[in-house]
């Protein structure tokens, strides 16, 4: 197919995630564009005509070692001859095992069991099952509620829009929805004139041991996004706020569920964002650059304790939780490939490096007087843009224009890039963001 054909057809037939699809429409004088892709290529998406596009962005903050990367393409390959899938219950094979065993070791064996599913809103409905059964099974069935932060983002299946806090996503299906408290985020953007990220930390903690010491009887879990909220505009936080959360989980009686779909598998610096606080979650949700981007997989990791309390002659005291496609052997396969290129090109310590290049590109941006709120953590750079509410599409189309994939959250402009932006790349990226800030404020 041509790029028109592909246009044309993919209107009529294909119903676009998070999209508007009138936006689309060529009819109107400013249409959102649609982007044919025909192939990827490290960093570089391919359109039918060889027009190219840096996914700056991670395709969706999934892909962290490029597109079509040879040694997860062979990994594939190779596992395409062996095992494509095979139903989990009864039944086990190699890459689930060994990526079980891989997972849990990088949490210092505190988290040892591994339950998968293939997408981040149904982790997110497991650790929530999980917490409520637990407290089942131990006797205690009145801690059945969960505690969310302001603007966090977990998933939009019914279950997970209850702890998700993002109006946009939620309000049309509140009535179907049993929505969670909600405390205060320490978004260290709330810092007051004197006051330090980690004083906002402690602020927002404050609030949520109040709710506690209130209420903790009724809570079965606190779910956060540990250091970065991404869907509320990647709000970020000290981690002296997890810190913190992890002393008072302990002292309520409440579960603690690391949120890391998005901040995992090395995007805040380290493999998981949690270890910035030296604390350890009671449930670690995962997904997102997991599979490196190449195949829909998730997994919750929990500690003994949980799994004694479900580890019964009872049938139905056991967590009986099951989707299709849980533990695909590609997917797990993908996973490991990805662990493999963790291990053998040291890339936290690299990151740390082209975190560093970028954000010193990207320092004239952060002094531009439109910008406020530069901000990084690890592998995502962000800033917030003083303009209009129509900024971040024309953003988006003037990055575009620019061979450049950057898609603002509103008025907040992130970059998100896979772990193989060169030095060039970034020069090109920065630079092509430079002016694409100055075209959408025009
Ligand atoms: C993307 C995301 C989810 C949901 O994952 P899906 O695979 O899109 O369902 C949940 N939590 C966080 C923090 C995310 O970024």
């Amino acid at each position: 197919m041509n790029n028109e054909e592909l246009l044309r057809r993919s209107l009529a037939a294909v119903w676009h995630p998070c999209t508007q699809m009138k936006q689309h429409e060529q009819a109107q004088s400013t249409p959102l564009p649609l982007v044919p892709v025909v192939r990827g290529e490290g960093l570089w998406l391919y359109d039918a005509d060889g027009r190219r596009y840096l996914d700056a962005i991670s395709s969706w903050w999934v892909n962290l070692f490029g597109h079509c990367n040879p040694r997860i393409n062979a990994a594939l390959a190779d596992q395409l001859g062996k095992l494509e899938h095979v139903i989990l219950a009864g039944f086990t094979h190699e890459p689930v095992v060994q990526l079980s065993e891989r997972l849990s070791a990088l949490t210092g064996n505190t988290l040892g069991h591994c339950f998968y599913a293939s997408d981040g809103a149904s982790a997110t409905e497991i650790a929530l099952k999980m917490s409520f059964h637990y407290w089942q099974n131990r006797g205690r069935p009145q801690k059945r509620e969960f505690v969310a932060l302001a603007g966090g983002y977990h998933g939009e299946t019914v279950g997970a829009l209850a702890v998700t806090d993002v109006a946009i996503f939620r309000d049309a299906y509140a009535p179907l929805i049993r929505a969670a408290h909600v405390v205060p985020s320490p978004d260290a953007r709330q810092a007051e004139a004197g006051e330090s990220a980690a004083d906002v930390a402690r602020r927002a903690a404050a609030a949520l041991e109040a709710f506690f010491e209130a209420n903790h009887e009724r809570i079965a879990a606190l779910i956060v996004e540990p250091l970065v909220q991404g869907a509320a505009g990647m709000a970020m936080h000290d981690p002296e706020y997890l810190r913190l959360a992890r002393t008072l989980c302990d002292r309520y009686e409440v579960h603690l569920i690391c949120d890391e779909i998005a901040v995992g598998c090395g995007r805040s610096g380290t493999f998981f964002a949690h270890e910035q606080a030296g604390i350890r979650p009671d449930f670690l949700c995962l997904s997102k650059g997991i599979s490196g981007g190449y195949l829909p997989l998730s997994t919750v990791l929990t500690t003994d304790q949980v799994y004694a309390a479900f580890y019964d002659d009872a049938t139905a005291r056991g967590f009986l939780h099951s989707h299709s496609y849980t533990g695909n052997a590609l997917a797990c396969r993908a996973a490991l490939a990805t662990l493999d290129i963790f291990d053998a090109d040291d890339v936290l310590a690299r990151n740390r490096a082209r975190g560093d290049k970028l954000e010193a590109l990207l320092a004239p941006l952060a002094a531009h007087d439109k910008v406020r709120h530069f901000r990084r953590r690890g592998m995502i750079l962000a800033f917030d843009v003083d303009a209009d509410a129509g900024f971040g599409r024309r953003f988006y189309r003037e990055a575009l224009a620019r061979e450049l994939l950057l898609r603002p959250m509103g008025n907040t402009v992130y970059f998100m890039p896979p772990y193989i932006l060169g030095d060039d790349d970034a020069t090109f990226l920065a630079a092509g963001a430079a002016a694409a800030l100055e075209a959408a404020l025009k």
